[in-house]
């Protein structure tokens, strides 16, 4: 019998049990469908939230812890798997005007490295492939990106290499209680004991623990459109308006999101390939010539205000719930799985853990 199990194998569940197997703990992982196919897959996969400044201190706490792992991660992550996960320091430009003020304060308070770049002639030679008119920028250019196919598989051949235990389409029906405590999960007709079980289950979380706990967490779509491209068209990754391009190694330009409350629905529309597209070649004119090789949607599991659940659920000894990371999963996932890990294990905290849980005001 597995001392742990973790429910749903996305970013946040995969890092999850890796991190328990390397302290000692035998987990098991359960995954509905394959690893990593919902909104880890999905994601652009920029280590940064998109206006960092437009978040709580308890996101930006995660996000400033996580970000000075990524290296490391990355690289114990290629050791044992043979996978790069492609970890880009291609710097973030934020094209928007009028919250300079914000976050420039937002920048002292976390010691970030972010410039106000007023002439085209410097924002052009940070990236040469902007529109014409666009002649101010916030330049963040300490922000990196992962692609997050490659994270995906880096995981699964770490868990190969390590021997963590999981099982895909496998999904898990019930949390089973007994007297109080966990005692196991039910997957079809079997019955699978635990001590502890995490919930990781994503835009899915809620489902899964509402018998015992109401949480807010739902799923918001995001659609994602990638153009064919060669490398050296856009170096940067740049961002107005809620609407983004991300360069990859290999020339592919992604150009995101869509944000749409529209249930467990996963379905891709034109409206949203023209409104991607438009946004993305007013941004980069070069753009406009590529083909668009692929258009796909994701759930994020949405928060109101982005702060995931990291807890233990106060009602249920052995249950933790570990969800709702909404747009920020890849960048939080390091340090969010840390303080879980630290949780369950009975560790001290590396940060104050009050507002990760579900009595805080989410
Ligand atoms: C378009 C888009 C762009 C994004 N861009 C970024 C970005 O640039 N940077 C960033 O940090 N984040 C980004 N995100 C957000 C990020 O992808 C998510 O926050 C993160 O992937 C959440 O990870 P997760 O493991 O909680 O959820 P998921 O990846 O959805 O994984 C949950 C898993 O649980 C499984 N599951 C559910 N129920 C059960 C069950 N009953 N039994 C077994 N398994 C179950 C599901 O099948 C799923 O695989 C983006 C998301 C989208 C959609």
């Amino acid at each position: 019998m597995p001392e742990c199990v973790v429910i749903g194998g996305g970013v946040i569940g995969m890092m999850t049990a890796r991190a328990l197997h390397l302290s000692g703990m035998e987990v098991l992982l359960l995954e509905r469908g394959l690893l990593g196919g919902e909104s880890s897959w999905a994601g652009g996969g920029i280590i940064s939230p998109l206006y960092p400044w437009r978040y709580q201190d308890s996101v930006n706490r995660l996000a400033q812890h996580s970000k000075t792992t990524y290296p490391d991660l990355v690289a114990s992550l290629s050791d044992e798997s043979g996978v790069d996960s492609e970890l880009l320091n291609s710097g973030l430009l934020v094209v928007d005007r009028d919250e300079t003020r914000v976050a420039q304060a937002w920048a002292a308070q976390w010691s970030e490295n972010l410039q106000q770049i007023t002439d085209r002639k410097t924002l052009l030679s940070i990236e040469p492939g902007l529109a014409d008119g666009i002649d101010q920028a916030l330049w963040l250019p300490e922000v990196m990106q992962v692609r997050n196919p490659k994270v995906i598989e880096a995981l699964r051949g770490s868990f190969e290499h390590l021997g963590i235990a999981y099982r895909e389409y496998t999904g898990v029906q019930d949390i089973v209680v007994e007297d109080g405590r966990v005692t196991g999960v039910r997957v079809g007709g079997e019955l699978l004991g635990a001590d502890r079980v995490i919930v990781a289950g994503g835009a899915w979380s809620a489902g899964l623990v509402d018998a015992v706990q109401r949480v807010d967490v739902e799923p918001v779509k995001g659609q994602m459109i990638m153009f064919r491209g060669e490398p050296g068209l856009l170096k940067r990754m740049v961002l107005s308006n809620g609407h983004y391009v991300i360069p990859r190694r290999d020339g592919r330009v992604l150009a995101g999101s869509t944000l749409e409350k529209s249930g467990f629905d996963k379905t891709v529309s034109d409206t949203a390939l023209k409104e991607l597209r438009a946004a993305a070649v007013a941004l980069v004119p070069g753009l406009g010539s590529l083909p668009i090789e692929r258009q796909w949607a994701g759930l994020r599991p949405g928060t109101e205000n982005g702060v995931p659940y990291i807890c233990a659920v106060d009602e249920v000894e052995g249950l933790y719930l570990h969800a709702g990371h909404y747009r920020n999963g890849i960048v939080l996932g390091p340090a969010s799985v840390q303080l879980m890990t630290e949780l369950v294990l009975g560790r001290e905290t590396f940060c104050d853990d009050s507002p990760y849980k579900v009595a805080a005001s989410h």
